[in-house]
């Protein structure tokens, strides 16, 4: 039975509405006139609950669970069970059934027998798909050695055919774009200066000051770390917000910077020299547990609170407010360290600033500041690694001696010019699972040009993104609710209450479709690859959930699928002390210096807006996650277009209004291939236009999302690269506006 949602029900039973019905204002029925019991289409009568859900409708995996009949499930909720994101879910974790039933969706292996990028499908069996990309596969690895293979993975199920390709085929050219065009410069700076990586973990809920630097939390959107910001609020925390756009934060912000671009390392070298000078730092933890920081001190003494204000844009008070306001409140500033952090190119140097900050604030281990909640231990699973020597050794960054400090696999600008130039060895197949490279990478006539030069390209994906116009053979998924694969553990939520920690496996929810319909999960697909091309002998896992029960065999105390079936798809057990952490704080770094890099964080400019022109930056939708669900028919409906931030008296002199349609075009001549709406406002600097990222798909199989909004990526042609971690900047180009077919310029 079909499910009749209305936008309102939808956004009520997401927690958006902002009024639900008191139940005095509910008619009751009176029992006399009821002949017949009624059910509504959309009540949840005659469902049965099923547990071990967990989210993948973005990285965060809440937990939930499902409500199903007569085999379909009708809907999603949060796992009331679950101490991470309770009964709660967001839009698009509500909106997972529409990913389930989309008509788009990818049902069976196709062959591509048209060209790359305008592709004619076949419908093929699965026989014929394996024994093809086994043969391809073993054909590039005879003629180039495994190193002539990349793969462009991305979520959860990509982890196991990933670690395939990299241990036991032995191909090193392995790019995450959660990494090189993501979080990976912050993980780095992070590990190279309080030797952990960043998590969101910080104690935002116990909190007196936040401080948020382009963090756009309330658009930006994850159950459990809305959570913790809005407990802080709630509880009085001070919010300071650092963005060249009013966002959904800046408007509850007690102090927001309206900072210039490009400019927030300098901005925090000011704030960090004022503490220094002025001795309003945290003097007993930076004795206690500072490595190197004369030298820091004297390495940022030219940062005076005037030169940055003038490079920032920022009046020189704002930047001493700020500064007093963190150096008042310390140690219990939440100094967040972002997610998204691959703007300009120079981003390990500001997120090694942010952990710097941290550090002089002693806002370590403190209530309110940067915690380190430890989860429960599981079991590992891993392919054998015969080939790890040689994956090393055809390492393109160690061949190149170059960004050091890169996080995990290869940086993609690495392996896209190898393939595009044949140096240092040529790259001919290409296998991407679940990610999306034409519009997750920069430079797309380059990503384009790579793929073409392929002699086989393999995409296997639940939807027809983008990417699999590439495909030669295309592999249908199974859907994070139809499958098990990923085990979720961590912490409750806020670190102050009842130490705590779960286990959590993913489980389905309801089982694939059968009718018309051949998706498999990717350790089926993985292994039936493994066997065709020769490496039977080192699968360890006959299935996904062999896999996930060996990870539960190693917990401790040890788990199995079983149990947590019976405990309703959460294992709760005694957590440990989040507070518990004292970590050293490498202000002078000798290994940075050792490796060439600037040992004390270093502000570098960035280029600026040519006449005419404004910085293209971009961010999220609290209703989107980017183009995973760009074609999910509720989510569209909220959000169907991305509109372009435009500054009101830049507006006024261009002669647009509220609502225009417009179209881009870059300072490098690249045009977007469609239209979208502007929203002229006074919330963002005249020399920045901004739009959430994701949309404009050009696939003509996704029939909701196809040409919907503009394709920010399809603009950004001149990344940068960031020196220490090979990770992409993707905040470098410029961007004006094209009406009725007339370009038009940006004042400044
Ligand atoms: S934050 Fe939303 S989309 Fe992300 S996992 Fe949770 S419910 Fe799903």
């Amino acid at each position: 039975m079909a499910v009749k949602m209305t936008r309102r029900r939808f956004l009520q039973s997401t927690g958006c509405a902002a009024a639900v019905l008191p139940f005095a204002n509910l008619v009751q029925a009176d029992d006399s006139f009821v002949k017949y019991p009624y059910v509504s289409p959309g009540s949840m009568a005659g469902t049965q609950t099923v547990t071990g859900g967990i989210c993948e409708m973005c990285f965060w995996r809440c937990q939930v669970i499902g409500k199903v009949r007569d085999g379909k499930l009708v809907k999603l909720e949060g796992n009331p069970k679950s101490i991470d994101n309770g009964k709660s879910l967001c839009a698009r974790g509500n909106a997972g059934i529409k990913l389930l039933y989309d008509p788009d969706r990818l049902k069976y292996p196709l062959k591509n027998i048209g060209k790359r990028g305008a592709p004619k499908w076949k419908r093929i069996s699965w026989d014929e798909a394996l024994d093809e990309c086994a043969t391809r596969l073993k054909a590039t690895i005879d003629k180039y050695g495994p190193q002539g293979i990349t793969i462009f993975p991305h979520g959860s199920s990509a982890v196991y055919p990933m670690h395939f390709f990299e241990h036991v085929v032995g191909t090193p050219n392995n790019s995450e774009a959660s990494f090189f065009q993501c979080r990976g410069a912050r993980d780095l700076a992070y590990l190279a200066t309080l030797g952990v990586p960043a998590g969101e973990e910080v104690d935002m809920p116990n909190a007196k000051v936040i401080f948020l630097l382009g963090s756009h939390l309330g658009e930006n959107v994850h159950v459990s770390h809305l959570k913790r910001y809005l407990k802080g609020l709630e509880n009085g925390a001070k919010l300071i917000v650092v963005d060249p756009r009013f966002s959904a934060a800046a408007a509850k912000a007690d102090v927001w910077v309206k900072i210039k671009p490009g400019t927030d390392t300098a901005f925090l070298l000011a704030i960090m020299n004022y503490l220094a000078e002025n001795e309003k730092y945290n003097v007993e933890y930076v004795d206690d547990n500072g490595d190197g920081f004369d030298d820091f001190c004297e390495g940022i003494a030219h940062a005076s609170l005037s030169w940055a204000a003038k490079i920032c844009d920022v009046p020189e008070a704002q930047i001493k407010q700020v500064a007093d306001m963190l150096s008042a409140d310390m140690p219990h500033v939440a100094i967040h360290p972002g997610r998204h952090t691959s703007w300009y190119g120079n981003d390990f140097q500001r997120e090694r600033a942010m952990a710097c900050l941290t550090g002089m604030l002693g806002a370590i281990g403190s209530v309110g500041g940067f915690v380190r909640p430890i989860g429960p231990k599981l079991g590992r699973f891993s392919w054998p690694t015969p080939m790890k020597e040689h994956a090393e050794e055809y390492s393109l960054r160690r061949l190149a001696k170059v960004h050091k400090f890169s996080p995990p696999g290869t940086p993609t600008d690495l392996i896209r010019n190898a393939a595009l130039t044949g140096q240092p060895y040529p790259i001919k197949a290409m296998v991407t699972w679940g990610q999306n490279p034409i519009q997750t990478v920069p430079n797309q006539a380059q990503t384009i040009a790579m793929l073409e030069q392929m002699d086989f390209v393999l995409v296997c994906d639940v939807m027809p993104t983008d990417i699999t116009m590439y495909a030669d053979i295309l592999l249908p998924e199974v859907s994070y609710l139809e499958r098990y694969d990923y085990i979720k553990r961590g912490t409750q939520w806020d670190f102050a209450e009842e130490h705590q920690q779960y286990i959590a496996a993913r489980m389905p929810l309801v089982a694939p479709e059968t009718k018309d319909h051949e998706r498999k999960d990717s350790v089926w697909i993985t292994n039936e690859l493994a066997k065709r091309m020769g490496y039977g002998e080192h699968i360890k896992a006959k299935s996904a959930e062999e896999m996930v029960d060996i990870m539960l065999a190693g917990a401790k105390p040890t788990l199995s699928l079983k149990q947590l079936r019976a405990e309703d798809g959460i294992h709760l057990q005694e957590g440990e002390d989040p507070y518990d952490v004292e970590l050293d704080v490498v202000f002078y770094s000798e290994a940075l210096e050792e490796a060439g890099y600037p040992p004390v964080p270093t502000y570098t400019e960035v280029p600026q807006p040519p006449a005419g022109y404004a910085r293209l930056v971009y961010g999220r939708l609290p209703v989107h996650t980017f183009n995973r669900t760009q074609n999910n028919v509720w989510l569209h409906q909220e959000s169907t277009l991305n509109p372009v931030w435009l500054n009101e008296q830049s507006a006024k002199k261009m002669g647009l209004k509220d609502g225009d349609m417009v179209e881009l075009v870059n300072d490098q001549g690249v045009k977007s291939r469609t239209a979208t709406v502007v929203k002229v406002t006074p919330g963002i600097r005249s020399d920045t236009v901004y739009m959430a990222h994701g949309y404009g798909s050009m696939n003509p199989a996704l029939t909701v999302g196809v040409g919907a909004g503009v394709d920010d990526q399809s603009l950004i042609s001149n990344p940068s690269i960031d020196p220490e971690t090979g990770t992409h900047g993707m905040r470098n180009n410029f961007v004006r506006f094209i009406k009725d077919g007339k370009e038009l310029s940006i004042p400044a």
